[in-house]
C-alpha cells in the first residue's frame, strides 16, 4: 500500500507523526499524496490531537516530482491533499529541516503552522523551470506576508532562511534538533491554539496598495528579459490582491498550465536535468572516489588565478598562490580583496565573513609549497613551453598520487601531461572569467587521465561551487571551439552589410547577456588579433580597428566607444572602417535581415557542436547546452545551443547549413556527418546523445 512505501505514519502520544519517505529529496510522487492524504484522515480517526508533518533524508520536500509532468494525473493531487490538511480538526504542524521548495513548501503553507530548524531554506523556485508555483503558493504566501514581499520570493525563485521566513512571517518559530522531537512539543504545547488557515487571510492584502505592487513588479521583471514565467508569476500573485482565493487559484493554474507546457519550461528543464546528467560519467567504475583534497596550490596569481584561488578560499578551503615574485603576488593577492571589498560594499558579504574567507588565501614566491599540495591547480601564461617547464618541476615536487591540473584554454592536455611523468593524473580544469563567479568548469580529460582524477576534478569542482562538465581534449574544448566557429560569420555580416550593433541587438534580443562584439570588447580585441596572427589568418575588418589601436572597453574604443561609465555607444568612426574595407574589397553590402543573423551567428555553432558530438569530446547534446547556459550567457530559458537545432529540426538545420555554405563561400558551414545521418533518419541530437552515453 502507497501508505506504508512513502508515509510512515508513528504515534507519540496523541501526537502523530507522518514521515514522507521518499529520499533523498522527498518529492511529492504520486505515492507520497496518497500516503499523506491517506495518513491524515487515519491519525485524525485514531483520535490525533495534532498532526506532524515532517520529511525523511536531506531536506522536507523538493515540491513535485517533475518526471510526472506531462504524463496522465494520478489521485489525489496535491491540492486534494491540501483540501484533506485544511478540513482536518486537529492542527497540522510542518516540520522543516534541510529545504522546504516549490510544492515541498506549498504543502507546508498549507498546514496550520510551520516549524524550521535554523539551517533550513524555503523557497519556491518554479520560475526557475519556466512556470509559476501551481499548488496555491502565488494565494497563500501574499496572504501570509503581503503582496510585494511575496512576490520577491516567487519572481526571483531564491531561496531564504529559515530565521529570514520567520521574520516574514510565514515560520512560526525556530526550533532545536532533533527535529521531531521539538516539532512533536510543539505541536503537543500549541494543539488547543486556533489557527488561521493561509487561504482565510486577509489581513496582509486587504487595501493592497496596487501601483506599489506593480512598481516593485516592473522593477523586478527587467532582470528577467525575455522570459516569460516571471510575468505569469506577477499575474498570479497580483490576483492574490484583487480576488477570491478560489478565483486566485484558478488564475495561478491558467498560467502554471499555459506555460509548463510552453517551450520556454522544456528548454529550463532540459538544463536543469542536463545539469545532473552531466554529472554522470560513462564508464566510470561503480565506487570511484575522488582522492582526498584538503587544501590546494594555484600556480600564477593573474586574472585566473586570483579567481580560481578565491573559489576555494570562499568555500574554506585552504589555499596557496605561487607567483613569481613578490610584486606580482601583492597584486595577485591584492585583485583578490578588491573582489571581495566589491562584494562586502555591496552588503552581500559581511566583515567577519570576508575574514574568516581571507585567512584560507596565503601567497608564495617559491614552489616548494607544491609539496604539501593536495592539489595543483596551474594558471599562468598561455604558451606550452611555460607550461611543460612548470609541469616537470611540479611532477618532481608533488607527492606521488597528487592530480596536476592545467587551465588552459587552448593547449593540448597530451602534451602538457608528457612533460611529467604521471599523466594519468593530469587534466585540464578550464576556469571562465571572471573565475569566482562563472559557475562553469570544462574538466579536460586527456588521453592517459584516468577516473581518479576525474572524479577527483568534479568532486573538487562541486566542492568550490561550480558545474563541472567533462569534455575531451581538443583545441578550444567545447564552448570556445563552438564560439570559434561564429567568429568568421561575424566578420562576414559586417563586410556584407551589418554594423556591431545590429549583429548585438539580434542576439541580445535573443535573449543572449551580451553579443559577440560586445563580449569582444570587453574581453580585449587584442586577443582574437594575437591569435589570427598566430594561426596565419586574417579578418580584414577586425584588423582595420585593431590598427587604430582600438582593443575595446580596456581603451575606452572598440566595436563601440565607452564613457568614463563604461556605457556602450555607437561609434561613426566603426561604420567608416567597415565601408572602407567593404568598398576595397569590392562588397557590395546589402540589408540583411534580423533572421538572417540569427542563423548565421547560431548554425556554425551547432555544426560544430555536431562534430563534437560525433568525435566523442561530449558524451552528450545536452553537456553541450549546460556549457554555453552556464559559461557563455546563453539563457537557460532558451536551451542552449543543440536544444535550439532540435527545435529547428535537423533536416531543416541540414538545409539552411547548405543554404549558407553556398551563399558566404564558407566551407566550414558544409553540414556535419552527424547533422546528415540525423536528418536523413529523422533523429534528433538527443536521442543521439542519450544512445552514446549509454
Ligand atoms: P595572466 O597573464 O593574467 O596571469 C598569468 C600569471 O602567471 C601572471 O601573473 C604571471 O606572473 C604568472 N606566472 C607566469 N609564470 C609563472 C611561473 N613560472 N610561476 C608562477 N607564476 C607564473 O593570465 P590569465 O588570463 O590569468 O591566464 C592564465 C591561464 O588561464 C592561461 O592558460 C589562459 O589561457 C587561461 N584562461 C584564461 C582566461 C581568461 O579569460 N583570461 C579564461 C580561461 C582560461
Amino acid at each position: 500500500m502507497a501508505e506504508e512505501r512513502f508515509v510512515e505514519h508513528a504515534r507519540d502520544g496523541d501526537i502523530h507523526v507522518l514521515r514522507i519517505a521518499n529520499p533523498p529529496v522527498n518529492t511529492l510522487r504520486t505515492g507520497v499524496r496518497e500516503g499523506l492524504h491517506l495518513g491524515i484522515r487515519a491519525a485524525v480517526k485514531e483520535g490525533a490531537r495534532a498532526i506532524v508533518l515532517i520529511g525523511d533524508g536531506r531536506m522536507f520536500s523538493a515540491g513535485a516530482e517533475m518526471t510526472e509532468f506531462g504524463k496522465p494525473r494520478q489521485p489525489p493531487s496535491l491540492p486534494e491533499v491540501f483540501d484533506e490538511i485544511e478540513n482536518c480538526k486537529v492542527p497540522v504542524v510542518a516540520a522543516i529541516h534541510g529545504s522546504a521548495l516549490g510544492g515541498g513548501l506549498e504543502l507546508a503553507l498549507a498546514c496550520h503552522a510551520r516549524v524550521a530548524l535554523a539551517s533550513a531554506q524555503v523557497g519556491l523556485p518554479e520560475v526557475k523551470r519556466g512556470f509559476v508555483p501551481g499548488a496555491g503558493g502565488t494565494q497563500r504566501l501574499p496572504r501570509m506576508i503581503g503582496g510585494e514581499a511575496a512576490l520577491k520570493i516567487i519572481v526571483t525563485g531564491e531561496p531564504i532562511s529559515a530565521g529570514e521566513a520567520v521574520k516574514l512571517g510565514f515560520i512560526n518559530a525556530i526550533v532545536d534538533e532533533p527535529l521531531e522531537a521539538s516539532a512533536v512539543a510543539w505541536a503537543r504545547a500549541h494543539a488547543g491554539d486556533t489557527f488561521t488557515l493561509a487561504r482565510h487571510r486577509t489581513d496582509k492584502i486587504k487595501g493592497a496598495d496596487l501601483a506599489a505592487f506593480d512598481a516593485a513588479a516592473a522593477a523586478l521583471l527587467k532582470r528577467s528579459r525575455g522570459q516569460e514565467s516571471p510575468k505569469g508569476c506577477v499575474t498570479a500573485v497580483r490576483a492574490a490582491l484583487t480576488t477570491s482565493f478560489d478565483e486566485g487559484l484558478a488564475i495561478e493554474r491558467e498560467q502554471f498550465q499555459r506555460l509548463v507546457s510552453g517551450e520556454q519550461s522544456q528548454a529550463l528543464r532540459h538544463v536543469f536535468f542536463g545539469e545532473r546528467e552531466a554529472q554522470r560519467i560513462p564508464g566510470m567504475p561503480e565506487g570511484t572516489k575522488s582522492l582526498p583534497v584538503k587544501n590546494a596550490v594555484v600556480i600564477g596569481g593573474g586574472t585566473m588565478g586570483g579567481g580560481i584561488a578565491m573559489n576555494f578560499a570562499n568555500n574554506y578551503i585552504p589555499v596557496t598562490i605561487v607567483e613569481t615574485t613578490q610584486e606580482a603576488l601583492d597584486k595577485g593577492l591584492a585583485r583578490c580583496d578588491a573582489n571581495w571589498q566589491r562584494t562586502l560594499k555591496s552588503g552581500r558579504l559581511s566583515q567577519a565573513e570576508y575574514e574568516k574567507r581571507r585567512s584560507f588565501l596565503k601567497g608564495s614566491t617559491t614552489l616548494d609549497v607544491v609539496k604539501d599540495a593536495d592539489l595543483v591547480i596551474e594558471a599562468v601564461f598561455e604558451n606550452m613551453e611555460v607550461k611543460k617547464e612548470i609541469f616537470a618541476k611540479l611532477d618532481k615536487l608533488a607527492r606521488p598520487g597528487v592530480v596536476l591540473a592545467s587551465n588552459t584554454s587552448t593547449l593540448s592536455i597530451d602534451e602538457i601531461a608528457s612533460a611529467t611523468s604521471r599523466p594519468e593524473l593530469v587534466i585540464g580544469m578550464h576556469f571562465f572569467s571572471p573565475a569566482n563567479v562563472m559557475r562553469l568548469l570544462e574538466n579536460v580529460r586527456g588521453a592517459a587521465t584516468n577516473f581518479d582524477a576525474i572524479a577527483t576534478a568534479t568532486e573538487v569542482g562541486k566542492r568550490i561551487g561550480k558545474l563541472p562538465v567533462l569534455v575531451g581534449n581538443c583545441d578550444g574544448f567545447v564552448g570556445n571551439r563552438m564560439t570559434g566557429k561564429r567568429t568568421p560569420q561575424v566578420e562576414k555580416l559586417l563586410l556584407e552589410g551589418c554594423l556591431p550593433q545590429d549583429i548585438d541587438r539580434v542576439m541580445e534580443t535573443y535573449g543572449m547577456a551580451m553579443g559577440p562584439l560586445a563580449t569582444g570588447d570587453l574581453a580585449g580585441l587584442d586577443i582574437g588579433a594575437a591569435v589570427r596572427k598566430a594561426r596565419g589568418t586574417v579578418a580584414p575588418i577586425a584588423d582595420a580597428v585593431v590598427a587604430l589601436g582600438r582593443f575595446g572597453q580596456k581603451t575606452s574604443k572598440g566595436w563601440y566607444m565607452y564613457d568614463e561609465k563604461r556605457t556602450r555607444l555607437v561609434d561613426p568612426e566603426v561604420e567608416a572602417i567597415i565601408l572602407d574595407v567593404a568598398e576595397k574589397l569590392q562588397v557590395r553590402r546589402r540589408k540583411i535581415e534580423d533572421q538572417e543573423i540569427l542563423e548565421r551567428m547560431l548554425l556554425p555553432m551547432v555544426n560544430e557542436g555536431a562534430r563534437i558530438l560525433e568525435e566523442g569530446v561530449a558524451y552528450r547534446a545536452v553537456d553541450i547546452d549546460v556549457v554555453f547556459c552556464n559559461g557563455f550567457g546563453w539563457p537557460a530559458w532558451r536551451g542552449g545551443p543543440m536544444f535550439w537545432a532540435d527545435r529547428m529540426g535537423l533536416k531543416n538545420v541540414r538545409d539552411r547549413l547548405e543554404h549558407y555554405a553556398e551563399l558566404t563561400g564558407d566551407a566550414n558551414l558544409k553540414p556535419a556527418k552527424l547533422i546528415e545521418q540525423l536528418a536523413a533518419e529523422g533523429g534528433n541530437f538527443a536521442s543521439f546523445g542519450v544512445k552514446r552515453a549509454a
